[in-house]
C-alpha cells in the first residue's frame, strides 16, 4: 500500500522510524526489516544513526534482498544547517553516509533555525550551542532554507521535499512562494494528539501526511517526556477495538492512522513488534471506531524539546 506524491513517486504508507535506534545495531536492524518487507525507512541528522543504517541498506542490496528503486529513503534536515550555504553540504554529507546518490524524501526537521555547529566539531550537534546549555537561534527565514531545499529538489537529489513540526501558519506562509510543493507534511500524530484542523489544511493544499508517535507516550517514557500520561496500549477502548478484530493495540493504533490515509512509521528495536507493525494494514476499523479514537484527543504533544527543555526556557 502506498501514496501517490506530487512528483508521481510512490510513498510506502507503512515505513520503519530509526529514531533512537542505537548505532551498533542499526545495520543489522535495517537490513533484517528489510527481510522482513519494509521498504521505508525514516533518517535524519539528529539520530546520530545514518551511516549505521545506510551500512544496512548496503548490505541487503549486495545480497540481493531489494534494489535501491525499491527503497524509499526519507532523511532530514537539522536545525543548526538551516542557512543556504549549509543546505547542500548537509544534503550531500547525508547521502555519503547513507551511501546513496539520492533521497527520495528530504525533510526540514524543525521549523527552528540554530546557530551553525561545525560538523567537524560535533555531530549531530543537537540543541545546544555548547553541546551542554547553550540555546542559539540564527536570523535564517524558513523561506530561505526552503528555497535551498528546492535546490537540492532540482539538482536530483531529493525526489520531494516537505518538512515536519510545521503548524497550519507556516504552512499557509510556504504555500504562497513555494516554487516546488511540499510533498509531506511529518507531524507528531496519536489519538492523544489528532490535530484535525491542521492534518485537513495540509490535504487540501495538496500535502502528503506521515504521522510520527504514533503510540503516543510510549517514546518517550525513555527521555523522560511523557508527562506521565496513561499508555495507549492499555487504554480500554484500544484494548477493546484490539480485541474485536483479533489485533493488538499497537495494530490498532496504527490502522487509525493508515486507514485515514496517513503513514506511519514506527520504530521498534524488536523484531517479533517489526513485525507487527509492518503487518498491521490487513483489516479495517469501522467509521464508529475511528470515531471513538479519535474522540480520545487530549491535544497533548510530547514532542516538545524546546518547551521542555529548561535549557531553552525562552520558548517556554
Ligand atoms: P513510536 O513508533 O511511537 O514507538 C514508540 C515506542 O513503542 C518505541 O520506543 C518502541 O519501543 C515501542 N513499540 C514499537 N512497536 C511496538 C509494538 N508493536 N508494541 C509495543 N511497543 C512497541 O515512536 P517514535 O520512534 O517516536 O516515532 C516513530 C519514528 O518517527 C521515529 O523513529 C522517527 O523516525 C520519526 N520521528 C520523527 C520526529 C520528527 O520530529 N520529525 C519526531 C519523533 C519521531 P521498543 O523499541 O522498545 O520496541
Amino acid at each position: 500500500m502506498s501514496i501517490a506524491l506530487r512528483s508521481g513517486y510512490l510513498m510506502p504508507l507503512v515505513g520503519m522510524g530509526t529514531w533512537k535506534v542505537p548505532k551498533e545495531d542499526a545495520a543489522d536492524t535495517i537490513y533484517n526489516a528489510i527481510r522482513v518487507g519494509y521498504r521505508l525507512f525514516d533518517g535524519a541528522c539528529d539520530y546520530g544513526n545514518e551511516k549505521e543504517c545506510g551500512e544496512g541498506v548496503a548490505r541487503a542490496i549486495k545480497d540481493g534482498l531489494v534494489k535501491r528503486e525499491d527503497l524509499f529513503i526519507t532523511s532530514k534536515l537539522w536545525n543548526t544547517f538551516h542557512a543556504k550555504e549549509h543546505v547542500l553540504p548537509m544534503v550531500k554529507k547525508q547521502l555519503k553516509d547513507w551511501g546513496l546518490e539520492y533521497f527520495d524524501l528530504y525533510l526540514i526537521h524543525f521549523p527552528i533555525a540554530l546557530a551553525y555547529v561545525d560538523p567537524s566539531v560535533r555531530y549531530p550537534p543537537e540543541w545546544a550551542f555548547d553541546g551542554k546549555s547553550e540555546f542559539k537561534l540564527q536570523n535564517t527565514p524558513f523561506q530561505e532554507t526552503w528555497q535551498a531545499l528546492e535546490e537540492v529538489h532540482k539538482l536530483g537529489l531529493a525526489r520531494d521535499i516537505g518538512f515536519a513540526n510545521v503548524a497550519g501558519v507556516l504552512l499557509c506562509d510556504v504555500m504562497r512562494y513555494a516554487k516546488v510543493l511540499p510533498a509531506i507534511l511529518q507531524i507528531e500524530h496519536h489519538p492523544y494528539l489528532v490535530q484535525q484542523p491542521l492534518v485537513d489544511l495540509a490535504k487540501q493544499f495538496g500535502l502528503a501526511l506521515t504521522a510520527y508517535s504514533s503510540f503516543g507516550p510510549a517514546s518517550f517514557i525513555e527521555i523522560g517526556w511523557d508527562k506521565n500520561t496513561a499508555s495507549l496500549f492499555k487504554h480500554p477502548l484500544i484494548g477493546g477495538i484490539a480485541k474485536a478484530h483479533g489485533k493488538t493495540a499497537a495494530q490498532v493504533l496504527l490502522r487509525w492512522s493508515t486507514q485515514q490515509g496517513i503513514a506511519v512509521i514506527p520504530k521498534s528495536n524488536f523484531p517479533n513488534l517489526i513485525t507487527e507493525n509492518l503487518t498491521h494494514v490487513d483489516f479495517n476499523l469501522t467509521a464508529e471506531e475511528i470515531k471513538a479514537i479519535s474522540g480520545l484527543d487530549l491535544g497533548l504533544r510530547f514532542n516538545n524539546p524546546v518547551a521542555i527543555d529548561s535549557r531553552f526556557g525562552i520558548f517556554a
